[in-house]
């Protein structure tokens, strides 16, 4: 049988390419060579957010947001959706700046967000340490967890064929080779693999990222919305050196999720002692008061990179084969939004946004 997609990687993009493709009529072949949501999208934060480092990172982020708004209704409750809002935390009045930036740029974009002075910081966050300049509030961010997000959009698509614990090795013109010597045919291919997109389409230039979290045992109300310190952009643009960043994450159990770090070149998934010392110390810089609580798990994942930190979206030059790949640290976030350009193109549709900054095909830089 020819299907009429092959989908290559079952982590959260992946999915969302099925989910989208399938509800369009198309037969759908999911393809994953270890497990469903077993890699980067096992090991992520589920902070739903919108960007505002790039006019396209925007767009992405705010269409997808909106696609899982939609969804959420229809999300069971195990996804653990919450809209928990984020807040920029700035800790001085230069990065107080930047929070009035952020609420500009936010703002003229319909976006709503609030400045908070030290005393509504503090108010919204008792937990924060005294004498923080203030923050940004962003109200329509939210957390979900990935994982079930993931089966549910598999279950979802229905999709025509799941193929689980057999990776490919060749991409053809008709479909894709396994590691069986199989092939499945289709008349488009996704390669939707993540880290491991590279590898099969050589144009993608994507390395990993490693990072770090923690989880603590269960501290209801300890922390109500998604905290980041606003130097978190300069860890995720920084391209030199390894960066932590203060990042926590209310979890729907009570438990908080910290994070996080960014280091290149290193593929090791081993927990690297001196960074996650580095990482939870930053975070008992903006929150004293979590040294005394219990860390119940560290783990730690490869983060998909792109030289621009810009996805690959679309059809590589003119072969059938299609990018969902590269999302770095904001994957879950743009999962929906992928999923949707990508039918789009395949049916040949205009998109709510411009396509061309995710195009496989642009100009980047190597690393
Ligand atoms: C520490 C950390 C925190 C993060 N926090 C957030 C966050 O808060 N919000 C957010 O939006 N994003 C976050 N991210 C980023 C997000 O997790 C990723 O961008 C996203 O999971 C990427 O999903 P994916 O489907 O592209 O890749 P993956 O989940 O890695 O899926 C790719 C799949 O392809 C399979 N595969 C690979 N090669 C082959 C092959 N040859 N044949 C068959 N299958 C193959 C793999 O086994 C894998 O299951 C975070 C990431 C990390 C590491």
């Amino acid at each position: 049988m020819t299907y009429d997609i092959a989908i290559i990687g079952a982590g959260i993009v992946g999915a969302a390419c099925a989910a989208s493709l399938s509800r369009e009529g198309m037969s759908v072949a999911l393809i994953e060579a270890k497990g469903i949501a077993t890699g980067t999208t096992a090991a992520g934060m589920g902070h739903i957010v919108v960007m505002d480092d790039s006019e396209a990172q925007f767009a992405l982020s705010d269409l997808s947001q909106k696609l899982w708004n939609e969804m959420a209704t229809r999300l069971p409750t195990d996804c653990e959706y919450e809209h928990c809002g984020t807040i920029w935390v700035a800790a001085d009045e230069q990065e107080m700046a930047e929070v009035r930036r952020k609420h500009a740029f936010y703002s003229a974009r319909g976006l709503t967000s609030e400045v908070l002075d030290e005393k509504a910081l503090h108010d919204a966050e008792p937990n924060l340490r005294e004498g923080l300049a203030g923050g940004l509030l962003v109200t329509g961010d939210s957390v979900v967890y990935q994982l079930k997000a993931t089966s549910y959009l598999i279950e979802d698509a229905k999709p025509a064929k799941v193929i689980s614990g057999r990776k490919v090795t060749n991409v053809a013109s008709d479909g894709v080779w396994l590691e069986t010597n199989e092939k499945i045919r289709a008349k488009y291919i996704v390669n939707a693999a993540g880290i491991g997109a590279a590898s099969l389409s050589p144009e993608l230039k994507i390395i990993k990222r490693k990072g770090h979290l923690v989880i603590t045992d269960r501290y209801p109300g300890f922390v109500s919305h998604q905290l980041i310190e606003l130097g978190y952009l300069k860890s995720a643009h920084g391209k030199d050196s390894d960066s932590v960043a203060f990042n926590a994450q209310p979890r729907s159990t009570g438990q908080i999720l910290l994070g996080s770090s960014r280091q290149f070149g290193i593929d090791d998934a081993g927990v690297d002692r001196e960074l996650l010392r580095r990482m939870t110390s930053r975070a008992f810089e903006y929150m004293p008061r979590l040294r005394e609580l219990s860390a119940v798990r560290t783990w730690t994942g490869f983060r998909p990179a792109t030289p621009d930190n810009l996805p690959y979206i679309g059809r590589i030059g003119d072969s059938n084969v299609f990018a969902a790949a590269g999302h770095e640290g904001l994957g879950i976030t743009t999962s929906l939004g992928t999923a949707e350009l990508i039918t789009d193109e395949i049916l040949g549709r205009d998109s709510r946004i411009d396509r061309t900054p995710y195009s496989p095909n642009r100009e980047v830089a190597a690393h």
